[in-house]
């Protein structure tokens, strides 16, 4: 058969996490739609969550399958059940999931022996996945979840290590060679590169890196718009072949999927849209630290002084139940805000929110989907990274794109160091809500908000990059 007719077969296996798991719902709807057959690989306890946002998606010739494998959780120590990074709350059981997932070879091995598919895109966390595809013949293409500027600031420092070079954790330095110069310290440089001991995620890690050269391309969740200069780093300095399809939350944007992302939002779409509706255009401020950060009761404190000190409107997702005992929360706070500050306990519809015309900013902690959500909406940020890659991502939001405004994190990992006082909040929060500095910023926002929506379009550089992946995909067949 001629391989342009050929339906092509992609198979998604994302990491058991919210922020590598919406991202690959959202791939697999966008490949679904343009004519791929898809299944996307996960374990019993994600499955009924992924399904629930396919499931309207469905119609006929539009059809994504899930395909269930056993999570090892009990076999490294874990409790029965513990199958998304979010339930592993100590350091301990943080690790003994990233040795679970080393343990799923076997089934992964079967699953492609048995549907042979065109490609597996798989989670950056699954380097073994490389050579098992190839024995195959099936290409691996990595996931990432992050962006181009991201992938090229963690090369430099790989590469080049400038944070030995100085003599403070708190003396800034140039990453090199990047486009722009940008500075950290070494108390910002993620934990994982300046670790000398081998725990079960730095194994991993370093494993990602080796087969990186020998998986077949990387899928990116970001527009060339964006960030021209580091998507042309990424393939030419760095020699990568990277196919970049997002805003890939634009893609989830159809009936009720902006409620149903991730978890079961703990507020109704009427309630939430009802609220923001009564305010007034740009004068709310959203503020999440995603899916997997947990703050102490003083940092929260903090918060709530914060924004109650900046008499903005605010809409604050909380990762706690409503309990009696909210030592989170000073005397008597919910009362003095109320009509003014919404707080929501548990998983906020993100993306819903964010869409909204009322709100005017964004206090995140910079997990790439976050940050590329705040773009896509066309809203000004305050930057408060924690872990993972967010103290580049944080970088390329104030620095380079000029639409955001740090809060002062200093520390990767916090590691108890970095309580943000009520003052500095508030400052950073008036600066992207008030003023002519954050209509500047604004207006940059938007107008890259608006790039944002025109990459996917039909022409849209997102979609031309979606058709060359398409293209060099069945060149392969
Ligand atoms: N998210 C959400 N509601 C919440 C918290 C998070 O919808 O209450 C979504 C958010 O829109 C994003 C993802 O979860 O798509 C979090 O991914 P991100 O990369 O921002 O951060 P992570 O959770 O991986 O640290």
């Amino acid at each position: 058969m001629d391989p342009k007719n050929t339906q092509l077969r992609i198979f998604f296996f994302p990491f058991m996490a919210q922020g590598h798991t919406i991202p690959a719902i959202d791939m697999a709807k966008l490949f679904a739609s343009r004519g791929a057959d898809v299944a996307i690989i996960t374990t019993p306890l994600n499955a009924p969550l992924i399904a629930k946002s396919i499931n309207k998606f469905d119609r006929p010739g539009r059809k994504i399958e899930l395909l269930i494998i056993d999570f090892p959780s009990v076999a490294v120590g874990l409790p029965d059940g513990c199958e998304s990074l979010d339930l592993a709350r100590s350091p301990e059981m943080f690790q003994s999931f990233f040795r679970a997932t080393t343990l799923l070879e076997p089934q992964i091995d079967q699953i492609l022996d048995h549907h042979r598919p065109h490609c597996l895109v798989a989670d950056t966390f699954f380097p073994w996945t490389t050579d098992l595809a190839a024995k195959y013949g099936i290409p691996r293409v990595v996931f990432h979840g992050t962006c181009f500027f991201a992938l090229c600031a963690a090369a430099s420092l790989i590469a080049n290590r400038p944070y030995k070079k100085v003599s403070s954790d708190l003396e800034p330095f140039v990453i090199p060679g990047l486009p722009d110069e940008i500075k950290l310290t070494r108390s910002q440089v993620p934990g994982f590169l300046k670790e000398e001991v081998e725990t079960d995620f730095i194994k991993l890690y370093w494993a990602s890196k080796e087969v990186e050269s020998r998986c077949y391309g990387f899928l990116i969740n970001s527009f060339y718009e964006l960030e021209p200069a580091y998507a042309d780093y990424y393939r030419n300095v760095l020699g990568r072949r990277a196919w970049h399809i997002g805003p890939l939350s634009l893609y989830s944007n159809v009936e009720e999927d902006n409620v149903q992302r991730g978890s079961s939002s703990s507020i109704s779409e009427d309630q939430c849209l009802k609220w923001l509706d009564s305010k007034n255009p740009d004068s709310v401020l959203y503020v999440s630290f995603g899916s997997l950060a947990s703050l102490t009761n003083s940092q929260l404190l903090e918060i709530a002084k914060g924004l109650e000190g900046t008499g903005q409107n605010f809409i604050w997702v909380v990762k706690k139940a409503k309990g009696d005992q909210e030592e989170w929360l000073p005397e008597g706070f919910e009362k003095r805000v109320e009509g003014k500050g919404l707080i929501i306990r548990g998983w906020a519809p993100q993306v819903l929110i964010l869409d909204h015309r009322s709100i005017g900013g964004f206090v995140t902690h910079c997990g790439w989907n976050s940050a590329l959500e705040g773009v896509t909406a066309g809203v000004p940020m305050v930057t408060w990274p924690n872990s993972a890659e967010q103290f580049y991502n944080e970088k390329l939001i104030t620095d380079v794109l000029q639409i955001g405004v740090g809060v002062g994190a200093l520390y990767w990992g916090r590691a108890g160091k970095d309580e943000i006082k009520s003052e500095a909040i508030e400052k950073a929060v008036n600066r992207v809500m008030v003023g002519e500095e954050a209509e500047e910023m604004r207006s940059r926002a938007k107008a890259l908000g608006i790039q944002a929506r025109k990459a996917i379009v039909e022409g849209g550089s997102s979609s031309s990059d979606l058709n060359a992946f398409f293209k060099d995909l069945r060149s392969q067949i």
